[in-house]
């Protein structure tokens, strides 16, 4: 009886494991395709002052722009990428897109600096030191007007190959942030170890409702011994980001002023703000 039951439980659960691996499977070769028939696209999201309301940058975020789907978010590919090893690819597509993007906007007179999200798969890539010097000297690019963000779990292992390519990536002039800053490992002991420029403070941070606020305060504190920038990621009403102006962070995104926008769009932003925006423009929102 009891083998019965064994052989039946095999048959119950052994048909829906294939069905999540086939779709898994599916997704991967999905998304080889996509890289192959250049289905993604970067959006940007634009980055403002906080004391100024002026325009600094933009985060680039990757979308897919799927035949059927229509426009899919990063949080339901990235993961199948990472897994895949496709992550490499994409990745370098991103930055490469992003740095001809940003000299394309300078030359028309936007100076903005532009960021590029690197996944933790990406630094176990030995080839990504390389990978990133052939995007400088192909594209043209001055990476001092780029950054690139990492997350602390990149930072936990202390190996010294992560050492070694950020310290070079950052000796190539990258701004090097810390994405989603607080989220993580507590120990903050490791931020003078790394060539940090950014701190990013997560969104969770920034809610009027989290018991975490007030955790900002001490970010921004920290940072200013470090002699780092603060971010704030995710700001999405008046009262937030006039309350991280009295913490004194330095930057904002978030859905208040803009949500990720394609090329078309951020331009269209451009086009609004100040005509002359040498040392970035007042956005109108
Ligand atoms: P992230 O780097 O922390 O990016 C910020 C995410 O927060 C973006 O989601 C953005 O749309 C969203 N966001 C911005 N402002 C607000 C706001 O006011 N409220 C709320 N609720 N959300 C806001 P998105 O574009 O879906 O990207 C999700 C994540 O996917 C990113 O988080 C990043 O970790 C990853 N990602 C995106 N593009 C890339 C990429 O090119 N490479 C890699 N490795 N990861 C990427
Ligand atoms: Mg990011
Ligand atoms: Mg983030
Ligand atoms: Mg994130």
């Amino acid at each position: 009886l009891a083998k019965d039951e064994g052989r039946h439980r095999v048959a119950f659960f052994m048909p829906a494991l294939n069905t999540a691996v086939q779709t898994r499977l599916a997704l991967e070769n999905e998304l080889r395709q996509a890289l192959q028939q250049q289905e993604f696209e970067v959006f940007y999201q634009p980055r403002l002052d906080v004391a100024t309301g002026r325009l600094m940058g933009a985060e680039a975020l990757v979308r897919w722009r799927h035949p059927e789907r229509g426009l899919v978010d990063p949080g339901t590919f990235i993961p199948a990428c990472e897994d895949s090893g496709q992550i490499s690819k994409l990745g370098a597509w991103v930055l490469e897109q992003a740095a001809r993007q940003q000299l394309h906007w300078r030359q028309r007179g936007w100076a903005l600096t532009v960021s590029v999200n690197l996944s933790p798969c990406q630094f176990a890539d030995p080839a990504l030191l390389q990978t990133v010097q052939a995007i400088v000297l192909e594209t043209g690019c001055d990476p001092q007007d780029l950054e690139l963000e990492i997350t602390e779990s990149v930072l936990l292992g202390h190996d010294e190959h992560t050492v070694q390519v950020l310290n070079a990536l950052r000796d190539m002039g990258f701004g090097i942030s810390i994405d989603d800053f607080g989220t993580g490992y507590s120990n903050l002991a490791y931020l003078r170890h790394y060539p940090i420029t950014v701190l990013k403070i997560d969104r969770s941070f920034v809610d009027e409702h989290s018991q975490a606020r007030p955790i900002t305060g001490l970010i921004v504190t920290l940072s200013r011994a470090l002699g780092l920038r603060v971010v704030a990621e995710g700001v999405e009403t008046v009262e937030q980001l006039d309350w991280l102006r009295t913490q004194g962070c330095d930057e904002f995104q978030g859905f208040l002023v803009s949500p990720p926008l394609s090329v078309t769009a951020f331009e269209g932003l451009l086009k609004a703000c100040d005509p002359h925006p040498s040392s970035g423009a007042a956005v109108p929102w």
